[in-house]
């Protein structure tokens, strides 16, 4: 069987997967979800609706209690972490304190066992990446929230990862920061060939970053579809209360038919 979509080119695929941590409680009950090569897909939903839980299970700190996982074709349910060479931001950024940037940056490369010269060429480049090649010398305590911010997604493209784990890293953020570094996290994966899965429970930011949205509730994929869709054409009340509450100005929930969904007041379907 294959995911929501499944098919060939898929980079990767939750199919039938369940989690519970207590033996009892589903808090993922049927994650069927496939992901595409190069794109960038959030996990979007309320607090606690399991979408850590899903990218833990692909990062490999959780294992699925049912069903199997794919990573480029391979399964990969009970594969350690760091053999998956998957790139992770988190919100609290987990920088080495001790360690100035450059050195965090090389920490990765060096567990790889990469030789001295290649190291320097990619910490350099990941350095331009998120323009801090001024504050290579620095420790993190010396650096403001937004670059250290910057500093972590740079850790996490050091090695050339085909696929990039981000849950709420802008989360710490002041608004204007956090609209700014959305920005630059869309660039970066413009310019990489990299697949990005994004956790958040902020709709405005998934609307905005996203190719495409998996919207979470209480551990089921309500909806997987772009954002415009989304928006447009919520599947059930749920989407439609949760995409349309970050859209207020332009967009109302509504009750057509006995059915609920998105009537947009200014006749336009964009999302922007
Ligand atoms: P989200 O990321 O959407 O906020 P999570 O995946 O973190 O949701 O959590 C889903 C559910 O699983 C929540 O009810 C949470 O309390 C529970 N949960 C998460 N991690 C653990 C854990 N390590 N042990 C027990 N329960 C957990």
């Amino acid at each position: 069987r294959r995911g929501l979509a499944g098919k060939p080119g898929d980079f990767v695929e939750f199919i039938d997967i369940q989690k519970t941590y207590d033996g009892e409680t589903l808090v993922v009950k049927n994650l069927n979800l496939s992901i595409r090569h190069g794109e960038f897909l959030t996990l979007l939903g309320p607090s606690g609706s399991g979408k850590t839980t899903s990218l833990m299970m692909l990062a490999g700190f959780e294992v699925p209690t049912q069903g199997r996982i794919e990573l480029d074709g391979r399964r990969i349910n009970d594969m350690a972490p760091h053999k998956r060479d998957i790139g992770m931001v988190f919100q609290n950024y987990a920088l080495f304190p001790h360690m100035t940037v450059e050195e965090n940056l090389a920490f990765p490369l060096q567990v790889r066992r990469m030789p001295r010269a290649d190291i320097e060429q990619k910490v350099e480049r990941a350095l331009e990446m998120v323009q801090l090649s001024q504050m290579r010398k620095r420790r993190p305590a010396q650096l403001s929230g937004g670059q250290q911010q910057r500093v972590a997604l740079a850790r996490a493209l050091v090695f050339d990862p085909k696929l990039i784990l981000m849950d709420e890293p802008l989360g710490a953020l002041d608004k204007q920061l956090r609209e700014h570094m959305q920005i630059e996290i869309k660039h970066i994966h413009q310019k990489l060939d990299v697949t990005v899965v994004y956790v958040t429970h902020d709709q405005s930011e998934a609307l905005t970053m996203s190719d495409r949205v998996a919207v979470f509730n209480d551990g089921v994929v309500q909806q997987l579809a772009t954002p415009t869709d989304l928006y447009e054409r919520p599947e059930n009340a749920f989407v439609a209360q949760f995409i349309g509450e970050s859209n207020k100005l332009r967009g109302v929930v509504s009750s057509q038919n006995g059915k609920e969904c998105i009537v947009n007041v200014n006749g336009h379907g964009d999302v922007r």
